[in-house]
C-alpha cells in the first residue's frame, strides 16, 4: 500500500495489489482473483491527479500501479527503470 499526499490536508492510499481495490465499481465483471492493472471501467474511489514532477504531464496516480515513484507519471517512471541507477565499476 502507498500513501500519497494530494493536497495540504488529504492523503489518498493506494494498494498495489490490484486496480479492483482501488476500484469503486462493485458490481464489475471484470474482478477476477488475479492481478488487473489495467481496466477501461475502472473508476477510482476518489478523482485525484498529479502532475509529474518531471515532465509535468498530469496524471492518475491510481492508474500507476507498477511505478516505483508516484511522483512521475507512468511514462517517466519507464524511463527510469530502464536506465540503471546504480553503475558497477570494475578495477583491477
Ligand atoms: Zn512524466
Amino acid at each position: 500500500m502507498v500513501r500519497i499526499q494530494v493536497s495540504e490536508h488529504r492523503l489518498i492510499n493506494i494498494r498495489r495489489s490490484s486496480l479492483c481495490d482501488n476500484c469503486s465499481l462493485h458490481n464489475c465483471t471484470s474482478f477476477i482473483d488475479s492481478r488487473v492493472i489495467e481496466c477501461l471501467d475502472f473508476k477510482p474511489v476518489f478523482s485525484v491527479f498529479l502532475k509529474c514532477r518531471e515532465c509535468g504531464k498530469i496524471y492518475d496516480p491510481y492508474r500507476s500501479l507498477r511505478s516505483l515513484d508516484y511522483e512521475l507519471c507512468p511514462e517517466c517512471n519507464h524511463s527510469v527503470n530502464n536506465s540503471p541507477s546504480i553503475t558497477f565499476v570494475c578495477r583491477e
